[in-house]
């Protein structure tokens, strides 16, 4: 019922909104490579869509003074969107990377934080099975930190999806009837996944991993991390890539060695976005290498983090009973 309700937004909106539908029919003529690695591939789009977002300004004084794009009151005429649990709207993302690209900003003008969200994280993933929902850190690709947000995009188009069923990088850390949490080895970009049936031992599995990595690298608002997850064979899978910046240096260069290299969840994900195509072409496995070594998590911090999330905890003990006094 609610996935038809989205199919229907998207035809309508292809139909009434003229700027998606621009964008998505442009979606069509981007260019695709793939650079092998041993284990996994990197998929590269040239996508001059996304200069846009690539480089956009996200601090405080460039955020006060720019209508916010995801407020409704803010947003074009014609730019509907999908009621979903009294506190969201789904749109059509007019900028898109996937064809069916939607937008899922808080119906109030909140910062971007995952406190107390990750059940509504959970509850997306499982009414809508036929995508891969994410979320970027405030300071790790959000474009609008200012607006809480989360994406989705169709299913099998990020090449995380498959290498997290390779056996071949699979590194097991902890595992139990219920739950699983294994990371990938020598994925470029470190990454944590936890797998659980049950969204209340996933919860606690996260809150537990995200407080790990707050511990590990410093932050500011939140621990930095990009969040993927969806619902398959009657258990989620949630992917964290822990970050300690947003743009390496290359980003902030000029000439020969700029390249516009700003990654958020799709671009951890295994599908780089490119808005220029110079960066298109340029990309090999030794600048990926060398990219991704910078926004990532540092190799150090990577071992203590592996070594603490074999302890966690997924069933908090309840608090002693005490003694009933007469
Ligand atoms: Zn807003």
């Amino acid at each position: 019922m609610k996935n038809q309700a989205l199919q229907q937004l998207y035809i309508r909106q292809l139909q009434e909104f003229e700027l998606a539908r621009q964008n998505y029919e442009g979606l069509k003529q981007v260019q695709v490579r793939e650079i092998p690695w041993e284990h996994f591939h990197l998929r590269i789009q040239y996508n001059p869509a996304r200069m846009i977002s690539t480089n956009a300004k996200t601090d405080r004084q460039s955020l006060e003074s720019r209508p916010c794009f995801l407020c409704a009151s803010h947003m074009p005429t014609a730019q509907k969107g999908l009621p979903y649990l009294d506190r969201y709207h789904l749109f059509v993302n007019p900028y898109p990377i996937f064809e069916r690209h939607f937008t899922i900003p808080s119906d109030r003008h909140l910062p971007q934080r995952l406190e107390g969200r990750l059940k509504d994280f959970l509850a997306l993933s499982f009414d809508f099975p036929e995508f891969t929902l994410f979320y970027n850190g405030p300071r790790c690709g959000a474009s609008a930190p200012d607006h809480f947000h989360f994406q989705m995009a169709p299913r099998h188009h990020m090449p995380l999806e498959e290498d997290v069923e390779n056996d071949s990088i699979r590194h097991p850390l902890l595992r139990d009837d219920y739950y699983s949490i294994f990371t990938l080895t020598d994925y470029l970009r470190p990454v944590i996944v936890l797998r659980a049936s049950d969204a209340l031992i996933l919860t606690e599995l996260f809150r537990q991993t995200q407080q790990i990595i707050g511990q590990t690298i410093p932050f500011e608002e939140e621990p930095m991390i990009n969040l993927l997850g969806w619902f398959d064979n009657c258990q989620w899978t949630v992917c964290i890539f822990p970050r300690r910046t947003l743009r390496p240096w290359q980003f902030h260069a000029d000439g020969a060695e700029k390249v516009l290299f700003s990654p958020g969840c799709v671009d951890m994900a295994g599908l780089i976005i490119a808005p220029r195509e110079e960066d298109f072409y340029k990309y090999s496995t030794e600048l990926l290498t060398d990219l991704f070594a910078q926004v990532s998590i540092a190799p150090t911090d990577w071992d203590i983090i592996q070594q603490r999330l074999k302890h966690l905890v997924p069933f908090q003990p309840l608090p002693e009973a005490t003694e009933p006094h007469d």
